[in-house]
C-alpha cells in the first residue's frame, strides 16, 4: 500500500466531468493536463488514479486505491465487498426493463422465455430469479438499446436517465431494477484519518449543493413567523438593522424547497431577501 492516499477516479465517460467538478469545489488543487494516470494533490497528501469507470471498484477492492468515486450499479453489478462511504447526488439513473413499444408485455412476469440484452447480467440475473421467472440473458458490453431491433434480444435492461434514448429507439420501460447514483466507496482498508478528511470534504460539497443561504430584512414583529417557515440547521441567526423594530434574519434552506419558502416568507413580512449558494456545508 503506498505512503499516500489513494483516490481512484473515472478518467472518461459520464461521471468525468461532474467528478472533477466535485474535487475541484471540495479545494483539490491539482492539473492533469497531460492525462496522466496518476496525479499527486498539491494542497492534499492525496493522489488521484484517473482510471475507467468500471475499473474503480476493482482496483479500490485489490487496495491499490483505498477509496474510488464510481456507479452504484457498477458496485452492484461487480458484487465486490466495498463500503458506500458516501452518495454523491450525480450521475443519476435507473437501471430499466424494458420491451419494444408494440410488444404485449405490461409487467416483469411477461418477461418469461424472452431474450434480455444488458450490460448488468448478473443485477437481471439475480432480479428476474428473485422473481422466479426464467428468461435467457444477453450479455452485451454497450448498445444494448439497439438489441431488439437487430432481433439479437425481445427486451433489454439497461441504465436511463431522461427515459429519451429508449424513446428514440421505441422501447417501453416495465420496471426499475436498481436506483443509481455516483458514490464515494472504501475498500476492506477503508482508512481513518487521511480518508476520513476526503470524504468529510466531499460530504460538505454534496450537503452544500442541497442547501441555500438565505438573508432577509423582517420586522421584529414577524420573526416568529419567519422562523417557523425558515428553522435553519438549530435556529436562524437574527441581527438587529440600524432601522429600530427591524431584524436581518439569516437561515440554510433545503434548495428543493425555495420555489415553495420565498413567497411564504415575502408573504410573512420579509424584504430584501437574498439566496446565496453554499460552497461547504457540516450541518
Ligand atoms: P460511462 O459508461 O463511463 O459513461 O459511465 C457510465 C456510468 O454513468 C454508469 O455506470 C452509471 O453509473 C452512470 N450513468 C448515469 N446516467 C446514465 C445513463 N443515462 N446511461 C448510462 N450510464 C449512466
Amino acid at each position: 500500500m503506498s505512503e499516500v492516499l489513494r483516490l481512484a477516479v473515472p478518467n472518461k465517460g459520464r461521471l468525468e466531468g461532474p467528478t472533477a467538478r466535485l474535487l475541484s469545489d471540495a479545494g483539490l488543487s491539482y492539473e492533469n493536463a497531460e492525462r496522466a494516470l496518476s496525479v499527486r494533490v498539491r494542497n492534499v497528501a492525496l493522489e488521484l488514479l484517473f482510471v475507467r469507470t468500471e475499473d474503480v471498484g476493482e482496483l479500490v477492492a485489490d487496495g491499490v486505491a483505498q477509496l474510488g468515486i464510481t456507479g452504484l450499479d457498477l458496485l452492484a453489478e461487480s458484487g465486490l465487498p466495498l463500503e458506500v462511504v458516501t452518495l454523491l447526488g450525480f450521475g443519476r439513473c435507473r437501471l430499466t426493463a424494458a420491451v419494444p413499444n408494440d410488444s404485449p408485455v405490461t409487467d416483469i412476469s411477461g418477461f418469461t422465455g424472452l431474450r434480455v440484452a444488458t450490460a448488468h447480467p448478473r443485477i437481471t440475473a439475480r432480479y428476474f430469479g428473485e422473481a422466479g421467472i426464467e428468461m435467457t440473458l444477453v450479455p452485451l458490453r454497450g448498445s444494448v438499446e439497439v438489441a431488439p431491433k437487430l432481433d439479437v434480444a425481445d427486451a433489454i435492461v439497461d441504465l436511463v436517465s431522461s427515459g429519451s434514448t429508449m424513446l428514440v429507439n421505441g422501447l417501453r420501460p416495465v420496471a426499475t431494477l436498481l436506483e443509481s447514483e455516483a458514490a464515494l466507496v472504501g475498500g476492506p482498508g477503508y482508512p481513518a484519518g487521511d480518508g476520513e478528511r476526503v470524504a468529510t470534504m466531499l460530504q460538505a460539497v454534496v450537503a452544500g449543493r442541497r442547501q441555500r443561504y438565505v438573508l432577509m430584512n423582517a420586522p421584529e414583529s414577524a420573526l416568529d413567523d419567519i422562523t417557523a417557515i425558515i428553522p435553519g440547521i438549530t435556529a436562524p441567526s437574527v441581527v438587529p438593522l440600524a432601522t429600530r423594530g427591524m431584524v436581518a434574519v439569516h437561515s440554510v434552506v433545503a434548495a428543493s424547497d425555495m420555489w415553495e419558502v420565498l413567497p411564504r416568507l415575502e408573504k410573512a413580512g420579509a424584504s430584501g431577501i437574498l439566496v446565496l449558494p453554499i460552497e461547504q456545508m457540516i450541518p
